[in-house]
Parts: structure tokens; C-alpha cells; sequence
């Protein structure tokens, strides 16, 4: 996508130093590894793409906050969430119980190498709970979790998925994301992650589902985040493109849509530009 690339660390440092002079407070990372296996190992090595980043950024940046992403799609070689197993029937599934402490054991690692925020996105049952365990267990009692609580399965993920090598190579993630058509589930994913101790919630996407933000926001004491993802930031590049729109009135409206709705932040590919815009 336009502005958007993968970054080996060094050029990360440098876009990251160039975020936060634009006014740009908080970044996440996403990890593109050398190898992928059945169990997604890559995700807790201490010298892959996250942690070398993390440390490198912390160090040249410390102001900056610092979210990683937690799931197994990037590195499992199957491109699933978590371990596959075959249920009673024959169907091949995600093991949720087997997947919690693998998303632990990569939390405790990006917390280690530098994050002040992880941000865990599978969408397994008990999650946000084991993660929390297992963070306390090894003092780190102060790093938070923004829990993707509320993740629809949806087109709107496209882009991203091409660019994380991560799309699914058999089946969907209709069993542990959740049907569009959903509002009550979605309440009830909200209210188990602030349960289970989640320190932020977050729905995604967010152009498609602003009633669900507010619904959210209106149940949590807690800050409410929105995921304002690749296929929404593609169609505004490319009707700008085309000349169809005006990009910096459209994307500016959008943000404004998503704060209207209740969201405290915006995960967004558009944050560099907006922070040009509003400067
Ligand atoms: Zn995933």
C-alpha cells in the first residue's frame, strides 16, 4: 500500500524517531520472521525482527510507548493463530488451550526486550488471563495489555494479511473471530478480556463498526481503543489516488468518526499523515 512498508530494524529506528518528532506518541510492532513452523516458535525468539526492534527503539526513543503485537498467524507456517489439532469428527482446528502459553511466552519476551504494552490479537478463550499470569508471575506487573477484545472475521483485513505473509493457507478464522452480524457477542468478548484483566479494549475494524465502539465504550471503565485497519486505510488511498476524494478532509473525518464513537486511541496506517495534516 501507498506509505506503508516492511522495515528491517535500523529503518525502523529511524521511522520511529521520525513518529514521534511529527507528534506521533505510541507505535506498534508487528514481526515478519526468517523461518515459520507448525507452532509459530519464531514469536518468542529473543533475536527475531520484535525483540531486536524493541530494544533498539526503547534505546533511541525512550518516550515512545511501545505495543507488540501477540498472535502465532506470523509464524506459524499454516498461517493459523495458534497450533492445529484435529477435533473428535476429523476437523482440523485451533487448539485454544495448547496456543495460551505460546502467547505467553511471547508476551514475557517483548515485555522483556523493551514493550510497555502488549497487545495480544488471536482471539483464544482465556488469553487475556493466562497472559496476565504469566506477566505477574515474572514481575512484570506494570506492563499493560490492550486486548483485541472485540475482532469481527472481515475483508477489511486484506492488505495487511498479504503484507504479513499470514493469510491462512487452508480453511478461516471463523471459528475464534467473530461474525459481523454479532453486536451481543461482542459485549460478551468485551466483558470476559475486562475480566480477565485487559487494561484496554479494542475493537476492530472500525470504519464498519462504530456502534460497536460506542457499545464498548459505553460498558468499560477502562480506555477504549479502535483498529482502524489496511482495507479502510487502502480504499482512502486509493480514491485520493483517483483523484475521487480529498485525502486530508476524508481521512481526518474518518478519525474524527472514530473519536466520535468513543474511541481514546486510534491504531492507524494513516498517523503519520494525520499528524502532518494537523500540524
Ligand atoms: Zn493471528
Amino acid at each position: 500500500m501507498p506509505g506503508v512498508f516492511n522495515l528491517s530494524v535500523d529503518h525502523a529506528v529511524a521511522a520511529a524517531k521520525e513518529a514521534y518528532g511529527l507528534g506521533v506518541k505510541s507505535l506498534i510492532l508487528f514481526g515478519l520472521p526468517d523461518t515459520k513452523d507448525a507452532a509459530g516458535t519464531s514469536a518468542w525468539d529473543p533475536n527475531g525482527p520484535v525483540c531486536t526492534a524493541l530494544k533498539a527503539i526503547k534505546d533511541a526513543q525512550p518516550e515512545l510507548v511501545l505495543a507488540a503485537d501477540v498472535c502465532l498467524c506470523e509464524y506459524t507456517d499454516h498461517g493459523h493463530c495458534g497450533p492445529l489439532e484435529r477435533d473428535a469428527r476429523g476437523h482440523v482446528t485451533v487448539a485454544n488451550d495448547q496456543t495460551l502459553p505460546l502467547l505467553a511466552r511471547a508476551a514475557i519476551a517483548y515485555a522483556q526486550a523493551g514493550a510497555d504494552l502488549i497487545a495480544p490479537s488471536d482471539m483464544m478463550d482465556g488469553r487475556i488471563g493466562a497472559i496476565r499470569r504469566a506477566l505477574d508471575e515474572r514481575h512484570l506487573d506494570d506492563i499493560a495489555i490492550l486486548a483485541y477484545a472485540v475482532k469481527f472475521a472481515s475483508g477489511f483485513y486484506g492488505p495487511f494479511r498479504e503484507a504479513a505473509q499470514s493469510a491462512p493457507k487452508e480453511g478461516d478464522r471463523k471459528s475464534y473471530q467473530m461474525d459481523p452480524a454479532n453486536l451481543r457477542e461482542a459485549r460478551r468478548e468485551a466483558r470476559l478480556d475486562l475480566e480477565e484483566g485487559a487494561d484496554m479494549i479494542m475493537v476492530k475494524p472500525a470504519m464498519a463498526y462504530l456502534d460497536v465502539i460506542r457499545e464498548v465504550k459505553a460498558m468499560s471503565d477502562r480506555p477504549v481503543a479502535c483498529y482502524n485497519v489496511s482495507g479502510e486505510y487502502a480504499m482512502l488511498k486509493a480514491a485520493a489516488q483517483n483523484g475521487w476524494i480529498d485525502e486530508q478532509r476524508v481521512g481526518l473525518e474518518i478519525l474524527l468518526g472514530m473519536k466520535r464513537a468513543g474511541a481514546d486511541v486510534i491504531l492507524t496506517y494513516s498517523a503519520l499523515d494525520a499528524a502532518r495534516w494537523l500540524a
